[in-house]
């Protein structure tokens, strides 16, 4: 972000704001957001700008939270830990080690804000873990006219179930306070094996680690497997520039080289995918447990991911391969599974079911359209919901069948931002107007 222009992380999504505000504390929160309504401007908060759609633009006032990024409060002892919102993962996960704890489950990035991953229902991997919003415990959140609340599940049940997946829509969180666990290490083992037989017994495979995930180039008759479990193990000594081998040299500009050639000659797509299948690799390695989650991503794409019911994960793989094959796609990048259990939040893409996530992506300057456009008519037709922060073409019409608390989350809307203060033209399509 520049001192007047916002960007994403793929560059697709880009505003110039007539105000950027970088509040320190909750006082300077307040003063923006007075400047805000005496203007008449609309308001959306950045997190780090890793969403793929157009959650966070706006011509009106852009609130970037990431000078508030300290840790408030630890308690060891019952593992409550507070954050102001802007922390990033990352940061968190630092500090959660100095008091010898962690996060239950990560996604495969820590650049993100809490806040932006909590509001987007941001994921890992396992089918006994929900999301990373589940983990919260309480949130202060700062409505359009600067009242300060503090959400939780006693206090305010409806609240509290609407912010913690609410897409920034219902005013600017300023702190979290998170369940964090004793620490823990995992012991995570990557290795090829035939996508036929795996989809035979994903079930089973997702059952059988603490998190898996499926990795699959399309074309290739082989699926990467990625097993996390837990372990008393030592952790695995990993020299940095193993590391830098490892996680920057083979896997990011090896992806890199492969995906530039796919994207300048096509035709050459399903044999390099299936070379890139076989040069993946295999690795067992035991380290502390955000480092086994988290990697490096240095190649640019955008993506799409929808959460279906888990009992439809297998066909649902089949239908996009099918497709893809079908038609030739030059699609070059792989197609990535995941599992999470079903939780509560009423705008969680989990809710009320346990799920299985698919995300795909195209390599960065490809057209993505018609790739997306196939995969989301098969994901609709499996009753799939898109995630927030990835691309969809879905909207407040469409979603609002399938999350069965629609109307209550509509309700706490209506009640902590009546004027629709915290809105933009994403907001609009993917939830409808405010009060509306
Ligand atoms: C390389 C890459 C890897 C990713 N990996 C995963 C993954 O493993 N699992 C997964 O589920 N997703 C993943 N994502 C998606 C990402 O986690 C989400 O899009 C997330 O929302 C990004 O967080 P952010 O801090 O960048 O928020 P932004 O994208 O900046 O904002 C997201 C939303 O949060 C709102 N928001 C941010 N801060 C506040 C606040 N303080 N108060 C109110 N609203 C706020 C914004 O208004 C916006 O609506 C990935 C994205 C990328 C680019």
């Amino acid at each position: 972000m520049s001192a007047s222009t916002w960007s994403n992380w793929d560059g697709r999504q880009r505003c110039a704001p007539q105000a950027i505000e970088r509040p320190r504390d909750v006082d300077e929160l307040r003063g923006a957001l007075d400047r805000a309504r005496a203007a008449g401007r609309r308001v959306r908060v950045a997190g780090s700008g890793h969403s793929f759609t157009g959650l966070v633009v706006t011509d009106g006032t852009l609130i970037s939270l990431e000078r508030m990024n300290r840790v408030l409060a630890v308690d060891p002892t019952s593992g409550l830990v507070q954050v102001e919102a802007g922390i990033t993962i990352g940061a968190l996960n630092a500090a959660l080690d100095r008091h010898g704890l962690a996060v239950e489950n990560l996604g495969d990035i820590d650049r993100q804000s809490l806040a932006g991953a909590t509001a987007t229902g941001t994921h890992g991997t396992g089918t006994r873990l929900r999301n990373l919003s589940s983990q919260l415990r309480e949130i202060e959140l700062m409505t359009a006219d600067g009242t300060l609340l503090t959400l939780d599940e006693r206090s305010d049940p409806d609240g509290w179930r609407a912010a913690r997946v609410s897409l920034g829509a219902l005013g600017v969180v300023t702190s979290l306070t998170l369940q964090a666990l004793p620490a823990y290490r995992l012991r995570g083992v990557d290795g090829p094996a035939p996508l036929e037989a795996t989809l035979e017994q994903l079930d089973r495979l997702a059952d059988a680690h603490d998190h898996f995930e499926l990795y699959w180039f399309p074309y290739s008759r082989t699926a990467l497997l990625r097993r996390n479990d837990r372990t008393d193990a030592a952790v695995t000594p990993r020299s940095r520039a193993r590391a830098h081998l490892e996680d920057i040299v083979l896997v990011n500009h090896g992806l890199s080289a492969f995906s530039r050639l796919g994207r300048r000659h096509p035709s050459l797509i399903p044999s390099l995918n299936r070379l890139a299948t076989r040069v993946a690799g295999s690795s067992d390695r035991v380290d502390v447990s955000h480092r086994i989650f988290v990697s490096p991503r240095l190649v640019r794409f955008t993506e799409m991911e929808y959460a279906i019911p888990r009992a439809r994960a297998a066909e649902a793989i089949r239908a996009v391969r099918g497709e893809i094959e079908r038609r030739r796609l030059p699609i070059n990048f792989p197609i990535e599974v995941r599992f999470v259990a079903g939780d509560d939040a009423l705008l969680s893409p989990a809710y009320g079911r346990d799920t299985c996530y698919i995300a795909v992506h195209v390599f960065d300057g490809m057209e993505y359209e018609t790739y997306f456009g196939i995969v989301e008519e098969i994901m609709s037709g499996l009753d799939g919901r898109p995630h927030w922060g990835k691309r969809h073409r879905q909207t407040a019409a469409s979603l609002a069948p399938r999350y069965p608390e629609w109307a209550r989350f509509q309700a706490v809307r209506t009640r902590l931002d009546p004027e629709g203060r915290f809105a933009n033209g994403e907001i609009e399509r993917v939830l409808g107007p405010a009060g509306g």
